[in-house]
């Protein structure tokens, strides 16, 4: 059984818990979509760990862990990341790569960071991680597939064919240094030596997975109002953050995904610039920002705070629909314990109408948000196993967002661990 498991929301919904949650009773965890551009936190026996690249099932030893063809594929960082868990004594995971993933290049990263430069105050806040200049060259046709690292001549003539057109523009708009072919096809040869005892024909392989029953984890990065296509453009990322592109991104028939999770925060966070209806600001969004994940809510690649604001029904119930999610899981729910009362953004007030549906990025700068009040449960619900046992306002919040949502929730997450989890429909 294929499912998906993507945010709801800007990302940092803590998919990374649960995808390592369920990533126990899942055989194969893939991620297909994106780079090192995000991070997961996983809080588990081995420690603390902020993973960007490797899939979050990678600490069960019974489990394969897929980088996608869909993926930005950074192949010093892949080591680093391995090394940085075998170092906290985390058995070395079983990890394949797609020969068909392509390969993020270190000049990928300075472009990213040159743009940057040049955009000044116009900047869409990259993390300078090279994806927008890697995927914009996938698309050019002129990136690199894994597969092509083991042909060498035609390695040699790409490279060369490349790097003129690179050095265009790294002379004449960035007035920077040029690449050297030669240093960068030996870079290319050290990640082939490096990526070559993980290389697979992973379309291949998952359609064996799946004819043999194997549960199967697709694993997405950031969330659905950072997709190019429907979220808020141009404040995205660039490649798809929908479970729909969990097919393309693994290479599996799209009828084979057969549940979705949606991971939806029960207060909202985002990072880089861009709309954000619900947003709050001053003393009141330090606060929530001090309080939030499990120490704080920083940027787990770039440590940069996180915008802060309530829970938003109207892009959180769209970001569920776009995802075709069949459940969400509420995370993050222990946090709000503090509030006497909780504001939930419900619809969108559109010079003078209101509105529940969410609307394209022109639109949705003018949008106000419209606030109802929930009662706070003023209470630590931390520890708490079974949803009965949760303050009645604090039940309140997670039915209204629930009906909100329009997408039954089926876990409300009340802490960072791995534990801390409330199977709703298996409590009532
Ligand atoms: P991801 O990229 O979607 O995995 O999200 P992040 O890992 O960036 O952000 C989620 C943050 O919330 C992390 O610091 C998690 O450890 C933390 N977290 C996840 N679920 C919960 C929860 O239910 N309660 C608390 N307090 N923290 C949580």
């Amino acid at each position: 059984m294929v499912r998906a498991i993507v945010g709801a929301n800007w990302g940092d919904e803590g998919k990374g818990k649960i995808t390592d949650m369920l990533a126990r009773e899942s055989d194969i965890i893939i991620r297909f979509q994106g780079g090192s551009n995000a991070g997961h936190t996983i809080i588990n026996h081995y420690g603390r760990f902020a993973l960007h690249l490797l899939p979050s099932g990678v600490f069960y030893g019974h489990t394969v862990n897929v980088i996608g063809n869909g993926v930005a594929l950074n192949i010093p960082y892949l080591f680093k990341e391995i090394q940085s868990l075998t170092e906290k004594g985390v058995p070395a995971p079983k990890i394949l790569v797609s020969d068909r993933a392509q390969i993020l290049m270190p000049y990928h990263v300075l472009f990213d960071t040159y743009e940057e430069e040049r955009l000044g105050g116009k900047s869409f806040g990259s993390t300078k991680s090279g994806i927008a200049p890697f995927y914009s060259d996938k698309y050019a046709k002129i990136g690199f597939q894994v597969s092509e690292l083991f042909d060498i001549e035609a390695l040699k003539e790409k490279v060369e064919r490349v790097c003129m057109l690179k050095n265009v523009t790294l002379e004449h708009l960035y007035h920077k240094p040029p690449i050297d072919p030669a240093e960068l096809l030996n870079t290319l040869f050290e990640y082939r030596d490096m990526v070559k005892p993980y290389v697979c024909d992973v379309s291949a392989y998952l359609h064996t997975a799946i004819k043999e029953g194997k549960n199967i984890l697709l694993e997405g990065q950031l969330g659905s109002l950072k997709d190019p296509d429907h979220g808020i453009y141009p404040m995205v990322t660039s490649s798809s953050t929908l479970a729909a592109y969990g097919a393309i991104g693994a290479g599996i028939p799209p009828y084979e995904i057969k549940a979705i999770t949606a991971v939806v925060k029960a207060y909202s966070s985002a990072v880089g610039a861009g709309a954000f209806v619900s947003e709050i600001f001053g003393r009141e969004a330090d606060e929530l920002r001090r309080r939030g994940g499990d120490s704080g809510e920083f940027g787990a690649t770039t440590g940069r705070p996180r915008r802060m604001g309530w829970f938003d029904a109207v892009a959180s119930r769209y970001g569920c629909r776009i995802q075709g999610a069949t459940e969400a899981v509420l995370t993050v729910l222990d946090v709000l314990g503090y509030l006497d009362e909780i504001p939930v953004c419900v619809g969108y007030d559109i010079d003078g109408t209101v509105t529940r549906d969410f609307p394209t990025t022109v639109q949705l700068q003018k949008a106000r948000p419209v606030l109802v009040k929930l009662p706070g449960w003023k209470c630590d619900i931390r520890g708490i196993r079974h949803y009965g046992d949760l303050p009645k306002e604090c039940r309140d919040y997670v039915e209204f967002i629930e009906k909100e949502l329009e997408v039954p929730v089926t876990m409300v997450s009340n802490g960072p661990g791995r534990d801390e989890i409330i199977h709703r429909q298996r409590e009532n």
